[in-house]
């Protein structure tokens, strides 16, 4: 490849070929991996515990804006992504570590601010901060945070053990957090560059404004589920887009999937904020990403004791492979579902 001096760029694979490309040939060496790349989280087999760990890393101007996001709100959020990956295999998060590069522009009252966040979020989710790095970068703000948590093995769901004909459902409501951050982008828009410009006004939209700033991983789902006795076939967070995420829980079981349009939960400040903006708020939902609600699939006979879940829908079903995966509108069209994922 190199002699003839042709480079692949990386937009021809996207992200998710991308990673299969760089980690199709891993072989596991340690009996002691029991899951490595391919889920939320890896898996690890210590004897009686079963460890689990997740990393994700956050870059400033790719995944944060500082000209919006407050610096507390920013280190609580890159504590609860990864919080959200452990409760994706339905695990408890126990410990984590926090790496940084910092550059010179910022001060130790600014690190004190995303600290301050970072700690609300391990008292929040009762996990201990037990290590990390911290360096200097040319210019902005890095932030990798790696979490360890445990499960029993009984209660470890993957994303490949979905089977046909079984329900899928989601916890809370989706696209809020694309809602807030197309809000934020706005009035970025409208203000930068204003002298004087005042405040901007989000009376009416504080939901979707916390949903994109300040997420929180669903702890208590898991713990809902595990205390009616429920165990997903297979779960995955909602970190890309419900298209997105149950096009993996698919991809990886091996099967179809319909989703339906109106059983869809969506907030009503989502609907009122996609009217304004001209969008259509199933496609936020669909697309959107960063709610971390919990996607999973259980046996069609636990249908009536999942609907005694207030914060949980059924939102369509699996089915064949061969089938695909669809949308069904509230018309009764069908479309298929595309991941519109981007690096
Ligand atoms: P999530 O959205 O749940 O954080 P990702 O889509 O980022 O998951 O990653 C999918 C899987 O690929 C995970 O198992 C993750 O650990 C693995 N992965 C992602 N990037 C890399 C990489 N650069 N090298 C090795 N494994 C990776
Ligand atoms: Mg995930």
């Amino acid at each position: 490849m190199e002699e003839n001096n042709t480079y692949t760029e990386l937009s021809a694979l996207g992200e998710f070929a991308l990673i299969e490309h760089l980690t199709k040939d891993i072989q596991l060496k340690n009996a002691s991996t029991l899951k490595g790349v391919g889920d939320d989280a890896a898996l690890l087999n210590y004897g009686s515990k079963k460890i689990l760990v997740s990393t994700d890393l956050l870059i400033q101007d790719i995944h944060f804006d500082l000209v919006y996001t407050p610096l507390t709100h920013l280190g609580y959020k890159a504590v609860a992504v990864n919080v959200s990956d452990i409760c994706a295999m339905n695990g408890a998060a126990k410990q984590i570590t926090v790496s940084i590069a910092v550059s010179n522009h910022f001060s130790v009252e600014g690190l004190d601010e995303l600290y301050a966040g970072i700690y609300l979020a391990c008292e929040q989710y009762g996990i201990d901060l037990i290590g990390g790095d911290t360096c200097s970068s040319k210019s902005g703000l890095y932030i990798s945070v790696t979490v360890l948590g445990e499960v029993d093995e009984k209660s470890i769901t993957y994303r490949h053990t979905a089977k046909e004909n079984q329900l899928i459902c989601v916890s809370g409501n989706l696209g809020a957090a694309y809602m807030g951050l197309q809000l934020l982008e706005r009035e970025k828009r409208v203000f930068t560059g204003q002298k004087d410009a005042p405040q901007p006004d989000f009376a009416g939209y504080e939901y979707i404004l916390e949903r994109q700033l300040r997420p929180e991983a669903r702890v208590g789902v898991v713990e809902l589920l595990r205390g009616k006795n429920l165990t997903p076939t297979a779960m995955i967070d909602v970190s890309d887009g419900l298209s997105s995420d149950i096009l993996q829980v698919c991809k990886a079981s091996k099967i179809g999937c319909n989703l339906y349009e109106d059983k869809i939960p969506i907030d009503y400040q989502t609907f009122k904020m996609a009217e304004e903006l001209n969008m259509n708020a199933t496609v936020c939902a669909l697309s959107g990403g960063e709610d971390y609600e919990l996607l999973f699939t259980l046996p069609i006979d636990k249908h009536e004791l999942i609907a005694t879940c207030e914060d949980i829908k059924i939102i369509g079903h699996t089915t064949q492979a061969s089938e695909g995966c669809h949308l069904i509108t509230g018309d009764g069209n069908s479309f298929e579902l595309k991941a519109d994922s981007n690096l």
